[in-house]
């Protein structure tokens, strides 16, 4: 086996292909030495020999130590220098690079090969005495902190001391003798706290310093890291050794880092930051302001610091042709390092540049169009997920964040408002021109009229299913949910949060992209859809298979969806109809009333609203197919709580208090979400289903009518887990269609489906298939019993699971493709064989998710479906999982 490849002198042993056992950064310098660019010398150790340190107690392999020792040589050969020499002693770089970048590792050693006896050497060569002593101190620091472990404080200690001994003030004004005294001192330390000297012998430092590389990749936080990240224990990371260079050998010396693209704005222009007389940490240390690359840079920066192009214009002519070269190399944006020591610029690394959603876009549409890539590997270059921050306000990055506290980020976007702790207030605040947040313990369907009226819903308890986060979501409104350290008094009006009290009516903000709650107004950046979106979609359009469907009840969030993209309504939740103005007089009629003809009476009341819903949601969508889902949750969320409010909703009903108390505890449950809810509702009343049935089909017909394109309803049955209730409520649609068929003179096209949300309906799913036209999965309701976790609760110790690592995500986000996938496979499956041309849907919160998209196109379904502003990035998954 091979164990070391040098690069360098316009060659190399790896390439860009070999990332696995070079690592990126190794993998990357050998390209760009294969490129014949300006690669300072060295070599990288591979990740088979991390490995093979980790499973054989830290020893290496034989024939390791021949190959580092002749990769010196090489070295020094290039270089004119060699390692150990008293007159032109070779100083080296020791880094670590994994196959991803990843924090937890080894970072870095510079000026490794100093010690007393090499130290004048450098002082004569670079007739610079200074530099030469505050290097080997800088390596003394940085070698004794790293490798063996002794916190850098310690020497800052020492540093600031002996300053104030002095009288210095800035490290600039300390002397060649200064640092010369520094480093006795500095050695001193590590004797006295180690028990042994600071290694001399360069050979000692160099396997020293490999060592730590190899060892870190077993540290705590780099092992807590992969799991976190999904990355194997047996990737193993390589060490990168390579000749120093130095920008900070004086004026005609600097270092600094480059895009090849603006990474914020994608815009085509070089952008980045330089140092003059600096070594590489410096610029990234934030203690001196670094200075413009360009010019152009520079001028709009309103600097007065001297940019590269001007300060070394030669430097900066080759470096501009370089980066071109790159990045027409990769073919992407290209996140560089560079150094330039005595008006020579060597590069030090390149890869691919971390960039905004913004910029991600624009810069795959603009190198689709430079012919740099193909429209299907623009599509594959954004990240669906990002998406998110172009379709809603967020949080300016350069404001302050004043932080109270933090939930979940369950439903993205920012928004600032007055503290109100109930809807009604909300809606009144809205009404008075003011913008509020809505502060609740929970959300109920009660709610939706005060978050409607909201800028973004807070609240202490829920998950990223609550009531709160699904319709936030669905709202395209900012939500955080669960935030679990504020203390609501509803009494008072007040909120404690931080040790801090607020009041309603004093001004917060919630970023729900962070989970964050801050105090007071925070500044904002507006959405932008530019046009680079628009066509990037359109590319994704023409790539996907399955289709995008939406859920959306109300008007509003119908026509936002249709302009994100929808192709149909994939789940209109009905409940969500029944709170608004006076319907919930009527709702409530119904259940309390004892008899059949009681509830039918109250029914009739709703049937002409619901058939007004129905029709205007057909007119929005054109013919495009709409899935409509018949009542779903437990009747008491429909009633009145606390006995103030149960006074006031029994006076405007006319009946009397402890009738309306009793009907509530009746209704009671201890487990309303395996309760009274879904298709068992309708067994028992299935006038519901009668009443929800004709209202859609009249509405079909008139809304045909009115645009003319025929209306094809998908009618879906909730919580079903056996054939026998969906047959009976099914028979309840099929003799309504029949009747209003009969009544209108107009044949009606319509399908009768169900909701797959329970295990047992997916066990059983060829069965009920028999009379399912479609399947949609509900995998809100599937996640919940298949894990047996209260999607509402799931907020308190779900955040544990993720930081043990027992679970990568929120279940209730991504898809546990394992077992509750495995749920949605089987379901598929059976369904299919029974009814070959069965429709497969998803509806759950999953649909809206990048990862659960890729799983639904595995899996064949025909369609997701997912809150308005997620369309977009389902549109761009769904081509990325079929392409
Ligand atoms: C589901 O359970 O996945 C679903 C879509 O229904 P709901 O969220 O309304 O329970
Ligand atoms: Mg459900």
């Amino acid at each position: 086996t091979k164990w070391v490849y040098g690069f360098g002198d316009g060659k190399a042993e790896g390439t860009a292909g070999m990332r696995n056992l070079l690592g990126g950064k190794g993998a990357n310098l050998a390209e760009m030495s294969n490129l014949g660019l300006p690669v300072p010398p060295g070599f990288t150790i591979t990740t088979e020999v991390c490995t093979y340190y980790d499973q054989n107690g830290q020893t290496y392999p034989d024939g390791l130590q021949g190959e580092v020792d002749a990769a010196l040589e090489t070295i020094g050969r290039i270089t004119g220098k060699r390692f150990g020499d008293t007159q032109n002693p070779l100083l080296v770089s020791v880094r670590s690079g994994a196959r991803v970048s990843m924090p937890g590792m080894m970072d870095t050693v510079l000026n490794l090969g100093l010690n007393d006896a090499t130290v004048p050497a450098l002082a004569e060569a670079s007739g610079d005495p200074r530099f030469a002593y505050d290097s080997y101190r800088r390596f003394i620091q940085m070698y004794s902190d790293v490798v063996m472990g002794l916190d850098h404080h310690a020497f800052e200690e020492i540093l600031e001391t002996f300053k104030g001994e002095n009288g210095h003030s800035l490290d600039t004004d300390l002397s060649a003798e200064d640092w010369g005294q520094l480093i006795t001192r500095y050695k001193a330390l590590v004797e006295e706290e180690l028990g042994r000297p600071f290694p001399q012998d360069p050979h000692e430092q160099l396997w020293g310093a490999i060592s730590a590389v190899f060892a870190s990749w077993e540290s705590a936080r780099a092992i807590t890291y992969r799991r976190l990240h999904n990355i194997p224990n047996n990737w193993g990371t390589a060490v990168n050794v390579q000749a120093m260079v130095f920008g900070n050998m004086g004026s005609d010396s600097a270092t600094g880092v480059a895009f090849t693209r603006n990474p914020s704005t994608g815009e085509k222009a070089l952008y980045g930051e330089f140092l003059i007389n600096a070594q590489g940490e410096d610029v990234v240390a934030g203690i001196r302001t670094p200075q413009d690359i360009t010019e152009a840079a520079r001028i709009a920066a309103g600097s007065d610091a001297l940019s590269l192009e001007r300060a070394m214009p030669e430097a900066f002519a080759q470096f501009t042709e370089i980066c071109e070269r790159l990045e027409a190399h990769y073919r992407d944006m290209q996140d560089l390092e560079f150094t330039i020591e005595r008006g020579r610029l060597w590069m030090l690394q390149t890869r691919a540049g971390k960039r905004t959603a913004k910029a991600a876009l624009k810069i795959a549409v603009d190198m689709a169009d430079e012919g740099l890539l193909t429209q299907a590997e623009a599509v594959m270059r954004v990240d669906p997920a990002a998406l998110d921050q172009l379709l809603h306000p967020m949080i300016d990055p350069k404001a302050a964040r004043d932080i109270l506290a933090s939930g979940l980020p369950a439903s993205p976007g920012a928004a600032s408002g007055e503290i109100v702790f109930s809807s009604d207030d909300a809606e009144e605040a809205k009404a008075a021109g003011r913008a509020v947040i809505l502060v609740r313990v929970e959300t109920s369907p009660e709610d939706i009229h005060g978050m409607h009226a909201a800028e973004g819903i807070l609240t202490t308890r829920g998950g990223m299913t609550s009531h709160a986060a699904v319709v936030a979501r669905g709202m395209g409104k900012p939500c955080v949910s669960g935030a679990g350290m504020l203390r609501i008094d509803y009494r008072s009006g007040t909120v404690i949060a931080a040790g801090r009290k607020f009041s309603q009516g004093d001004v917060i903000t919630i970023d729900g992209t962070t989970g964050q709650v801050l105090a007071g107004e925070v500044p904002m950046l507006q959405p932008e859809m530019s046009g680079e979106f628009g066509r990037l979609m359109e590319w994704a359009d023409g790539a996907r298979r399955m289709a995008v469907r939406t859920n959306a009840e109300t008007p509003a969030d119908a026509r936002a969806a249709r302009a994100f993209g929808a192709e149909g309504i994939g789940l209109c939740r009905t409940e969500h109809m029944f709170f608004d103005g006076d319907r919930i007089l009527a709702v409530r009629e119904m259940i309390l009333s004892d008899s059949e003809e009681g509830r039918r009476a109250a029914l009739a009341r709703l049937l002409p609203m619901q058939r007004g819903d129905f029709s205007e949601l057909f007119e929005i969508m054109q013919g495009l197919p709409v899935t409509i889902r018949l009542l779903d949750p437990p009747l008491h969320e429909f009633l009145p709580h606390g006995s103030e409010e149960i006074a006031e909703v029994a006076e405007a009903m006319g009946i009397d208090a402890d009738l309306l108390r009793d009907r509530v505890a009746s209704l009671n449950e201890f487990n309303p979400m395996l309760g009274h809810r879904g298709c068992r509702l309708l067994v028992s009343y299935p006038e519901i289903a009668e009443m929800q049935a004709r209202a859609i089909f009249e509405g079909a017909v008139a809304a045909a009518k009115a645009t003319g394109a025929p209306v094809t309803p998908e009618i879906m049955v909730p919580l079903v887990g056996m054939k026998a209730e969906l047959d009976l409520v099914r028979a309840r649609i099929d003799a309504m269609a029949e009747a209003v068929s009969r009544e209108s003179g107009v044949t009606i096209e319509y399908q009768v489906g169900t909701m797959i949300e329970l295990p047992r309906a997916a066990l059983r799913a060829g069965q009920i298939a028999e009379s399912a036209e479609f399947f949609s999965f509900g995998t809100n309701d599937l996640t919940q019993t298949t894990f047996g976790i209260s999607r509402d609760d799931a907020a308190s110790f779900l955040g544990a699971y993720q930081r043990l690592g027992l679970v990568e995500r929120d279940p209730f986000v991504s898809l546990d493709q394992e077992g509750v996938g495995e749920l949605v496979e089987i379901g598929a499956e059976r369904g299919r064989v029974t009814r070959p041309n069965l429709k497969l849907g998803i509806c759950g919160e999953h649909g809206g998710d990048p990862d659960s998209i890729s799983f639904c196109e595995r899996v064949g379904l025909d369609y997701v479906s997912c809150s308005p502003f997620r369309v977009p990035i389902a549109r761009l998954a769904a081509a990325q999982a079929a392409l």
